[in-house]
């Protein structure tokens, strides 16, 4: 099912009575979903992914704007009528009901045309239930599973009336981290086998990056960019989104171009041919240093640490705009830990140029 979002905006008047100030929690977000694909919504919180997906859902009303499942406009819709599972980050199963009632409740109140024999509702709840590997735990109740094990009931619950859309709110943030990996695995799987087309909301890039077939970037109500996961990381379209994906974060300095010269303080790092001279912000991803005995950029030795595979290096440099330089390379690269100086050559696919203002990138003219 192809989720369409026209125009979606979503204006909340102020929680207080008093202020005539309102609260965009969504401004102006268009964006058509593919069919079958999982689809992440990223942004910090308070940029109004809940709120996306409650219009989607329809829990809550869009102030304006348009959603299509399909070629059907919902947008007036309740959400009994438009076919959505809805997960939540706190389970919310029926702690009286055992795992096999709790799924089955969803299609208990079927009516007229949808509605089941006892025998296709047991039969759809134990798809469901295996589709989640739970079904050897019907019997219990709520308490007596893991958090883990109650999050795959609630995916059950909303798998189990065969929805077109599946709409997920930060369903892993209640789970250590173990269990957030192994859980965020099998949404993958699930999805993946269901071909449900899906939106996945969260806070935690490495989560949206590793599990999203396109991630959504927002802040603040606005859709920053959208793309496949490796494409945003690799061409972020401003500061906030370079910021906002890769651990460690990006190393931010403030530089200058200079006749063609990318500078860093006083380093001539690489050339920008195609951008005039201006005051411009720098990002340099982790893995974008290269330990260089005559590099351009001098940065200040902080420590060394090893960490099997790679080594990261803390460095500091003046016009470093973080407390901290950190960046990645590789273990044969041999440095002595103790100099006072370090010097790296940069790859320039991993250094990305922000105007110092407006902090969009800046791409050079051909
Ligand atoms: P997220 O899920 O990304 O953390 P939300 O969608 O929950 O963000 O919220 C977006 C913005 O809308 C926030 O500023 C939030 O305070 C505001 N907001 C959300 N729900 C309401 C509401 N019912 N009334 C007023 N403001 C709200
Ligand atoms: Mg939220």
């Amino acid at each position: 099912m192809k989720v369409e979002l026209e125009n979606l905006t979503k204006i909340f008047p102020s929680r207080n009575k008093k202020s005539q100030e309102v609260v965009v929690a969504v401004d102006n977000f268009t964006f058509s979903i593919p069919d079958g694909k999982l689809v992440g919504l990223l942004g910090p919180s308070g940029c109004g992914k809940s709120t996306t997906l409650y219009m989607i859902s329809g829990l809550q009303k869009p102030t304006s704007g348009k959603i299509y499942f399909g070629d059907d406009d919902v947008t007036e819709l309740t959400p009994e009528h438009r076919g959505v599972g809805l997960v939540f980050q706190n389970y919310a199963l029926y702690p009286h009901m055992t795992v096999k009632q709790n799924i089955l409740f969803p299609l208990q109140n079927l009516k007229g045309e949808d509605k089941l024999t006892k025998d296709e509702m047991l039969e759809r709840a134990y798809n469901a239930a295996k589709l989640v590997q739970i079904d050897d735990l019907m019997d219990r109740k709520p308490n007596e599973l893991s958090g883990g094990q109650q999050q795959r009931v609630a995916i059950a619950r909303a798998l189990v009336k065969m929805p077109r859309v599946l709409l997920l709110d930060e369903p892993l943030s209640n789970l250590d981290a173990r269990l957030r990996l192994q859980t965020r695995e099998e949404i993958r799987r699930i999805q993946r086998e269901t071909q449900i087309t899906t939106v996945f909301v969260t806070h935690d890039q490495e989560e949206a990056m590793s599990i999203s077939d396109i991630i959504v970037v927002m802040k603040t109500g606005v859709v920053q960019q959208i793309g496949k996961p490796q494409e945003v990381y690799d061409n972020p379209i401003n500061l906030f989104v370079a910021k906002f994906l890769g651990t460690p974060p990006i190393n931010v300095f403030s530089g200058r171009v200079e006749g063609g010269m990318l500078y860093i303080g006083d380093d001539a790092v690489l050339p920008a041919r195609g951008i005039d001279d201006r005051e411009v912000t720098v990002g340099i991803r982790p893995e974008g240093f290269v330990l260089s005995e005559d590099g351009p950029l001098h940065c200040k030795l902080s420590s060394v640490e090893v960490m099997g595979r790679d080594v990261s290096i803390v460095s500091g440099h003046d016009a470093s705009l973080n407390p901290v330089i950190r960046s990645i390379i590789d273990a044969d690269c041999k440095l002595d830990p103790t100099a006072e100086c370090v010097r790296f050559a940069l790859k320039p696919h991993k250094v990305f140029i922000f105007d110092k203002e407006t902090e969009e990138r800046i791409l050079p003219e051909e």
